[in-house]
């Protein structure tokens, strides 16, 4: 099995990405295990972000790493919450806070498009020049309230009109064929056989 190092400790992450790489013979180990703190997040985009994670995560572990970073983009606030949706609301994190907040922010606006973002990179070195970088978007729009009671984050606003669902409504197969994240994951695993 090829090592790869996660720069995460989030146990599902771990969980869902093992599953899918053991196949490919990739074997994911969380940075923690290899006493490897997390990584400063400074960058104004997702994927400066992703990649500062994964270098990081690879030059102290030596190993190939493998980072994510996602967020919620909404047009009418100029893209916002975006690589800040985590703390929108300021500390300690609540989704609870930042649901209300971007309520309020987007106030009566009839225009309400919004996507979910995920950036997934790999670097086979803290040097690599050419990091292999998946990115994937989920498309739909913020409702006036909150509607379901699965998924986290900005899901229970978030409807897909697809499936005429938030992505809180939605079973969690479907959200993670259809999500941002999952479209990431898979663009990375057609893409690994090339590593
Ligand atoms: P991170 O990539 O783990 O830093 O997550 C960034 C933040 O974006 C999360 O804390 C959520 O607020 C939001 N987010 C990312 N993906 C999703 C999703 O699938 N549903 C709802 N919120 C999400």
């Amino acid at each position: 099995m090829k090592k790869l190092v996660l720069a995460s400790n989030n146990a599902k992450k771990m969980k869902e990405l093992n599953a899918l790489l053991a196949p490919l013979g990739f074997e994911v180990i969380p940075q923690g295990q290899l006493g490897i703190p997390e990584a400063e997040e400074p960058h104004c985009t997702f994927v400066e972000n992703a990649l500062a994670k994964a270098r990081h995560a690879a030059k102290e572990s030596g190993l190939p790493a493998l980072a994510d970073d996602s967020g919620l983009c909404v047009a009418a606030l100029g893209g916002a919450p975006g690589v800040y949706s985590a703390r929108y609301a300021g500390e300690p994190k609540s989704d609870a806070r930042n649901n209300e907040k971007l309520l309020a922010e987007l106030g009566d606006n009839s225009h309400r498009a919004a996507h979910f973002v995920s950036v997934i990179v790999l670097v086979r070195h803290a040097e690599d020049p050419q990091p292999l970088i998946a990115e994937g978007e989920w498309h739909g729009e913020i409702l006036p309230a909150l509607r379901g009671a699965g998924g986290f984050g900005y899901d229970p606003l978030f409807n897909v009109p697809e499936f005429g669902k938030t992505a809180a409504e939605l079973d969690s197969d479907t959200k993670n064929r259809v999500s941002h994240r999952g479209q990431a994951m898979q663009q990375l695993i057609a893409r690994l056989p090339t590593l």
